[in-house]
């Protein structure tokens, strides 16, 4: 077991994590970052990213976070190789622990644990988990060459799922519970323009069903006007229905939303606990951009640093009275 100490530590390694981490390096704070179970977050599991600034050209998104990670480093960032199991929010230092027992501890913290890919819950989804169902279209659509597949969702990452599944099939179709998507509309208007895809609207899935060779050989689809029930043939389903916040550590010790969402003080990162901020799709529920959870883990890196050298004066000035 070792203790790692720092006046900065951050959990997480996505955009908010590292962009936190690249301004608290700057300010002196040698942040600490653990990175989890996905370094380099969300991002690393897609392709094209065309809507963050400063790159004309559309740049792909484990480059990104390569690239903010170096950059991290460079300006003096530790980064950890562990999954936090524990925090202890108590203070005055706050301490996380690591799954092999390391200790870190910091005088702030900066929660950046993002949010993870939800599932539908429906049976055969699990047990038919690499067998054709997917929650990543970028990480195994490559294994679906020249097959059916279908995509389920009508947010963004579906729309995306959908139109970069067409690089291995020529047979996708995406399966929405409504009849209108929620997708942005430059997505919707290339989704609705390719002529791979098709869109099945007012569908639930109800069951992944295996074929006779034990993969995933038909979804059971129920009409959500009608209740009329269908079977659809397809040999890779991608669930692309959202995220659920990564906040599992920090139920009774912070306050959250009824999803789960970390809640901080309008407008700011500040959690209800003095020295921890919350930053990126933790404590952000409607945009989930790379560029505003960089943004949000610039903001805690600032104020983690205000919020050291007020109290570091106050201490002084206190010591200085006595
Ligand atoms: P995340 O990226 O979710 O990172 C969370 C981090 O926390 C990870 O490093 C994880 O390992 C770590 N973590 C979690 N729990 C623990 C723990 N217990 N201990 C230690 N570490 C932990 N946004 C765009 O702006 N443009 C796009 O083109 C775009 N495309 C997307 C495509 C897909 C398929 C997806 C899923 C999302 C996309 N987004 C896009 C959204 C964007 O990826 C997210 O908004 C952004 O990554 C959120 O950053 P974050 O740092 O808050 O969290
Ligand atoms: P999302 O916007 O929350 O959309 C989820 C979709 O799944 C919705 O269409 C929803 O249906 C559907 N859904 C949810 N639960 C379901 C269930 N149980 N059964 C069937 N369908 C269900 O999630 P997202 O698409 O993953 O996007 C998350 C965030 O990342 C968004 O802010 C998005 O903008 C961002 N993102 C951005 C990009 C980009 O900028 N290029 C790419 C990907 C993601 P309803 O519509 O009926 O609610």
């Amino acid at each position: 077991m070792t203790k790692h100490t720092t006046r900065m530590l951050i959990i997480g390694s996505g955009p908010a994590g590292l962009s936190a981490a690249i301004y608290g390096a700057r300010a002196g704070m040698e942040p600490i970052v653990v990175q989890g179970l996905q370094p380099g977050g969300q991002l690393t599991i897609t392709t094209d990213v065309e809507n963050y600034p400063g790159f004309r050209d559309v740049i792909q998104g484990p480059w990104l976070m390569q690239e903010m990670q170096a950059q991290a480093e460079h300006v003096g960032t530790r980064m950890m190789w562990d999954m936090i199991v524990d925090v202890d929010l108590s203070g005055p230092k706050f301490t996380a622990t690591g799954d092999g027992g390391d200790i870190y501890e910091g005088d702030t913290l900066v929660i950046a644990t993002g949010a993870q890919a939800k599932w539908l819950g429906v049976p055969g989804e699990q047990e038919l988990g690499g067998k054709g169902v997917s929650a990543c279209a970028t990480c195994d659509g490559f294994f679906y060459r020249g097959k059916k597949v279908a995509v389920i969702g009508g947010g963004n990452t579906a729309v995306e799922e959908a139109l970069y599944l067409t690089n291995h099939s020529e047979d996708v179709t995406l399966i929405h519970r409504r009849d209108s998507l929620r997708a942005e509309k430059i997505l919707q208007e290339r989704l609705f323009a390719h002529p791979r895809i098709t869109v099945l609207w007012n569908k639930a899935v109800e069951e992944f069903e295996a074929g006779a060779d034990g993969t995933l050989g038909s979804l059971r689809l129920a009409d959500t006007l009608t209740g009329e029930e269908s079977s659809f043939a397809t040999q890779g389903a991608f669930v692309a229905i959202g995220h659920a916040p990564s906040t599992e550590l920090f139920k009774g010790k912070l306050d959250m939303d009824e999803s789960g969402y970390l809640l901080v003080e309008p407008g700011t990162p500040k959690t209800k606990i003095p020295g921890v901020f919350a930053c990126g799709d933790v404590m952000d529920h409607v945009y989930r951009q790379a560029v505003t959870a960089a943004g949000t883990g610039c903001m805690a890196a600032l104020d983690a640093e205000r919020y050291l050298a007020e109290k570091e004066f106050a201490e002084k000035a206190r010591e200085a009275a006595e």
